[in-house]
């Protein structure tokens, strides 16, 4: 995974030199020797998530660091929380912020900024369709929620938002999806440090707080 990164590439020289020092790239502080793409810097170490919370809300209302949309492989605005993030965040922006990407893999994740949105930053997540189960859709799907917290890790985001990817066009159950979302973000090595879960029915609302309370073996 995308880690921190230590500053010696950046800044020349032996990284035990950096422990305890302003970063002369950005000025920020490090106590480990590492900055992170997009400084301020966050000294200190990753672990796992501290706080993974299920609510019901509008993703696009969220006041978190970034939130992350179920886009489609071309990055074109399209329906369902997709379309409320591109409406929310000001579609001309928007638009014009994910060509400059160039699409986007099925299980892959690229950001950009957030523009209207509370949000600093959207993270667009290409979820698999359903297509029965047999074609690597939980692996994917999965891959989405791992890739989204390495993007998070590399734009310094601690606080995300997911919505449940692929649930609803793509036609994901929704009882998989919850498991796969809860179980790989519960094991990830990160410096976010909170996940919101978003659900947009009192169902998903659900599901996702019985595997909170109940998560399953590591
Ligand atoms: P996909 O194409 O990946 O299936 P959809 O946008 O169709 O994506 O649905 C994904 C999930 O997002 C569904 O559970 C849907 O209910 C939910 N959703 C739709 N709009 C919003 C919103 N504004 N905020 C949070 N979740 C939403």
């Amino acid at each position: 995974m995308v880690g921190p990164r230590p500053l010696t590439p950046d800044a020349g020289g032996d990284p035990a030199c950096w422990a305890n020092r302003v970063c002369p790239e950005c000025g920020a502080f490090s106590a480990d020797g590492y900055h992170r793409h997009g400084c301020p810097v966050a000294a200190g170490s990753e672990g796992m998530v501290a706080s993974i919370e299920a609510v019901k809300a509008d993703i696009t209302e969220l006041a978190v660091d970034a939130v992350v949309n179920a886009a489609n492989s071309a990055l074109a605005m399209g329906g369902g929380v997709d379309g409320a993030i591109h409406r929310a965040a000001g579609v001309r922006d928007l638009t014009a912020a994910c060509a400059a990407l160039g699409g986007c893999a099925t299980g892959d994740a690229k950001a950009t900024p957030g523009f209207a949105l509370p949000a600093r930053w959207i993270i667009h997540a290409v979820g698999p369709v359903w297509h029965g189960g047999d074609h690597g859709e939980a692996e994917l799907l999965a891959s989405c929620y791992r890739r989204s917290v390495e993007v998070a890790d590399e734009i310094g985001a601690r606080s995300v938002a997911f919505p449940a990817i692929s649930t609803g066009v793509y036609g994901f159950p929704g009882d998989l999806a919850a498991e796969i979302a809860v179980g790989t973000l519960q094991d990830l090595e990160t410096s976010v440090e909170r996940v919101l879960l978003v659900a947009f029915d009192d169902h998903t609302l659900d599901r996702y707080q019985r595997l909170l309370r109940h998560p399953g073996p590591r």
